[in-house]
């Protein structure tokens, strides 16, 4: 097998794997929210930490000034076309096999190559040291771990 086949097989696998463990998209909000909030809630509006769970079972509401933030809020993952899981899919891949093609991703994960592209693009900047790569990196992985068990 040559390398770019070995390379199809191995996004194949991946993808596969993760949608055993995240089969939809209430796994993967939950996964984020765990991991975002996992040294507790601190409102960002009034700083206080007490919440409730809001609209969303994900998104967490502040008991004293009722507002609400999601999982995503605030994460490279805000305001995204396509759903959580098809992102972290994404991050999977490009963290993996980093020199895969924009055309091959749009492949695995069935999106347009120009959303692929673009979520590329905004991966690399986050990877030059936004804040927000902590994030991806300790959601990364995490599905690791929980891909080996
Ligand atoms: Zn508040």
């Amino acid at each position: 097998m040559n390398e770019k086949a070995e390379k199809i097989k191995n996004a194949a696998i991946l993808i596969e794997k993760f949608t055993s463990v995240f089969p939809d998209e209430e796994h993967c909000l939950d996964l984020l929210a765990q991991l975002k909030w996992k040294e507790g809630f601190v409102c960002r509006h009034c700083g206080h930490t007490n919440w409730c769970h809001g609209k969303s079972v994900t998104s967490r509401r502040c008991t004293t000034c009722k507002r609400e933030e999601s999982a995503t809020a605030h994460t490279i993952f805000h305001h995204c076309r396509f759903s959580l899981k098809s992102a972290i899919e994404l991050s999977l891949l490009l963290c993996h096999i980093p020199d895969i093609s924009s055309y091959e991703l749009s492949r695995q994960v069935k999106l347009r190559h120009m959303t692929c592209y673009q979520f590329q693009k905004k991966m690399l900047i986050c990877q030059q040291g936004q804040p927000e790569n902590k994030l991806v990196n300790e959601l990364l992985s995490e599905v690791a771990v929980r891909l080996e068990n």
